[in-house]
């Protein structure tokens, strides 16, 4: 399948040091936890999460009396099945009036996912409008411009170096007089600067709350899988300023480090709702935790 394609590089990484374990040890004892433990640490799950699923892990063993290391396998598949379960993903800005806030640092693959939903959105046959609110660089405007072509939608845009917060108000504005279905908002997260992106965050939330205060609302972060560990703090970081509810994790295509999105669920309780698998208008797709954790195990 297209996941399993997108998530080979991962699949290989993690599965490869998990099956010469399974398959490695003859019985379960401390050895045997700690190569694991290695393995799931090195695989990007984190060093958090890991400790959760294998005391876990560790629990079931002891109760279903599993002495054998290879029949651990499915159990620990299992694990991790439970603890990245946060119910079952929400897309309610696909059936109602929405405004999607888009953050994350720079070269993330923000403009780029705010193009690929606006061409999932318009192929549902959504109005969407898109607003270039990262108004630091002139190139993430001109980039959101193309995206809008691409996917014939209508974009806001104001000049370079303008205010965030005056471009979601007009913004707003197309969106109520065109009765646009979602409003898909870029912004420059600029977390080096971490008081000024809080002021600007702020102003954007008071625009939205007294002008768009109907709207479904959804903050989506878009973490680079690719940066592995480095993602996570951004979300650690981003967390304080901003309810996340939702993350995109972009190039999962290219990298072994998926094994984050394990992290991401069970750590922090963020439901990752895209990954991204290529840089086509195509290449998005819908996250599943069991079809992932299915895909990576298989
Ligand atoms: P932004 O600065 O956060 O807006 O990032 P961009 O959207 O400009 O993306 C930065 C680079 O990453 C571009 O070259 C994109 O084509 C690429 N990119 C974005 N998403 C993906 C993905 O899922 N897979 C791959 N392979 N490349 C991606």
């Amino acid at each position: 399948s297209k996941l399993k394609e997108g998530l080979t590089k991962t699949r290989d990484h993690i599965t490869s040091g998990m099956d010469a374990i399974f398959s490695g040890f003859s019985s379960i004892d401390d050895d045997f936890y700690e190569e694991l433990e290695e393995t799931m640490i090195m695989g990007d799950i984190g060093v958090c999460a890991t400790e959760e699923i294998l005391e876990e892990l560790k629990e079931r063993v002891h109760e279903n009396k599993v002495k054998n290391p290879a029949d651990c396998k499915q159990l620990l598949i299992d694990t991790i099945k439970e603890k990245m379960d946060l119910g079952e993903n929400a897309y309610d800005f696909e059936n109602r009036k929405s405004i999607i806030i888009l953050i994350g640092v720079n070269g993330v693959g923000k403009t780029t996912s705010a193009g690929k939903i606006a061409a999932h959105l318009r192929g549902q046959g959504r109005k969407v409008i898109l607003a270039a609110a990262d108004t630091f660089r002139a190139a993430a405007i001109e980039q959101l411009t193309e995206w809008a072509n691409r996917s014939q939608c209508d974009i806001i845009a104001q000049s370079e170096g303008s205010d965030p917060a005056a471009v979601i108000f007009d913004a707003v504005a197309a969106a109520k007089a065109r009765k646009a279905d979602v409003l898909l908002c870029d912004t420059a997260g600029r977390l080096h600067n971490k008081k000024n992106l809080m002021e600007e965050l702020r102003k954007i939330d008071r625009v939205i709350e007294r002008e768009y205060a109907d709207a479904y609302r959804e903050n989506l972060l878009v973490l680079d899988a690719t940066t592995g560990q480095n993602a996570l703090s951004q979300l650690r970081e981003f967390k304080d300023v901003m309810d996340i509810t939702g993350i995109i994790l972009t190039k999962m295509d290219g990298t072994a480090k998926g094994g984050i999105a394990i992290a991401i669920q069970t750590e922090f309780g963020v439901p990752v709702k895209y990954i991204g698998v290529g840089e086509h208008i195509e290449d998005l797709q819908k996250f599943n935790s069991e079809d992932y954790v299915n895909a990576i195990f298989d």
